[in-house]
């Protein structure tokens, strides 16, 4: 591995603007105000894991648990930053965007090409009826007024599978780009964290994080460590 300097990465990015596959993960919202979620079980359910209340078990068996823990997700005032608004431009000049974060913040600022690898958690719908239904009202109840079924965000829980189709789509991003940026993930997550492996073989790897991740990365990814925000202020 091999550290990159901030300005030689900034005047990479600019290079292939039209080129780049971004990879985006929970550092991307924390300067939005979003806590990681796996820090918010101590202060709600000191007892429970977050794996176990975001799962399709807790869903179906002890759904009221489910509801009153994936509430603390939303976070209705929380706003795009510098980096979702930089990567959505980039995105409109032919760039694309895979994201693990379910908070909506990179669909808010309007990025083409992009996958919500996780899903959305502002997309509710009713697990009887299948209507669409406003996050507003499931914020309110996770109980359908208008046929009394549950209501789900449409993101992927624990112990369910990954749609074959965003799979591909994904993977088809990773394999286009001349430079992939991963920001704001350390890759713990699996798939998503084995879309690299997608790449080209002559396409560039640069990851930018305020801490080494714990899967080590091949020889020839570039490192950059500090604030993506400073960087991506330059672009
Ligand atoms: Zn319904």
């Amino acid at each position: 591995m091999t550290q990159i300097s901030g300005e030689k990465l900034i005047s990479f990015m600019q290079e292939q603007a039209a080129h780049i596959t971004f990879l985006t993960g929970a550092g991307v919202s924390t300067p939005s105000g979003i806590p990681d979620y796996r820090s918010l079980t101590g202060v709600y359910h000191g007892l429970e894991e977050p794996e176990y209340l975001l799962s399709a078990t807790c869903l179906k068996y002890e759904p009221e648990k489910f509801y009153a823990f994936v509430k603390h997700l939303y976070h209705p005032d929380a706003k795009p930053n510098i980096i979702h608004e930089k990567i959505a431009e980039y995105c409109r000049q032919g760039s694309a965007l895979v994201t693990q974060n379910i908070d909506g913040l990179h669909q808010r600022a309007v990025t083409p090409q992009m996958v919500a690898f996780h899903g959305n958690l502002s997309d509710v719908y009713c697990q009887k009826c299948q209507a669409a239904v406003p996050v507003a009202d499931y914020l309110t109840s996770d109980v359908h007024a208008n046929c009394g079924g549950r209501l789900r965000p449409n993101i992927i829980l624990y112990e369910e599978g990954l749609p074959l189709q965003r799979i591909i789509v994904a993977e088809k991003m990773v394999a286009q780009a001349q430079l992939l940026v991963v920001v704001g993930t350390s890759l713990k997550v699996y798939p998503f964290a084995g879309l690299l492996d997608a790449k080209k073989l002559d396409s560039q790897v640069v990851v930018i994080n305020r801490e080494a991740p714990s899967r080590p990365l091949a020889a020839d990814v570039l490192e950059y460590y500090g604030s993506a925000e400073e960087i991506f202020k330059e672009l």
